[in-house]
């Protein structure tokens, strides 16, 4: 019986409803803070950068194929490696590191440009399908999808007030 309610419990913490709610409070809660820079300087969102959500190369990780490719992270194909580690040297070119970053970011600059949820942007281009060929995002919204979007979130949390503050102490200080 125990199980069973706890089974349920851990299915509504993976609803999509539950967590997108988690999401929109990661993204637009003004108490969340990302690190101790943004708690006591203030939140830098410039909405003069393009804001994906693809990191900058080197900020986070570096991830290491059994081949020998560097790539930013696990997540991502392995056309996109960085560079390579050879028997003999690690071979990085920073300079076509950057040109590749700056003509992926100039295909989506329209787009996100006009993307009301660029705020809280969490899309990573290299897992968009077909960035060569399309330059579609698929989470991009308009102000009216935006609006929606907003309103449904706090629809969540005003039926489900109890969320908040479960969302917030145990899920978002994980
Ligand atoms: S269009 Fe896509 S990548 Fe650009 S800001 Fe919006 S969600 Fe992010």
């Amino acid at each position: 019986m125990v199980r069973k309610r706890r089974d349920s419990a851990d299915g509504y913490l993976r609803s999509s409803t539950y967590q997108s709610a988690a999401m929109y409070l990661l993204q637009y809660n003004e108490f969340v803070y990302k690190d101790y820079n943004e708690l006591l300087y203030g939140k830098t969102y410039s909405t003069s950068h393009i804001p994906t959500g693809t990191c900058i190369p080197f900020s986070k990780k570096i991830f290491v194929t059994v081949n020998g490719k560097l790539l930013p992270c696990e997540r991502i194909g392995h056309q996109f490696a960085l560079g390579e580690i050879t028997d003999s040297e690690i071979q990085l070119d920073l300079q076509s590191i950057a040109e590749k970053y700056n003509y992926y970011y100039t295909k989506f600059e329209q787009q996100c440009k006009a993307c009301y949820n660029r705020k809280a942007c969490i899309q990573c281009i290299y897992n968009l399908p077909n960035i060569e060929e399309k330059t579609i995002c698929h989470g991009y919204m308009s102000k009216k999808q935006f609006e929606m979007y907003e309103k449904s979130q706090l629809k969540f949390f005003a039926r489900n007030p109890e969320s908040y503050v479960r969302i917030m102490e145990e899920i978002l200080k994980q």
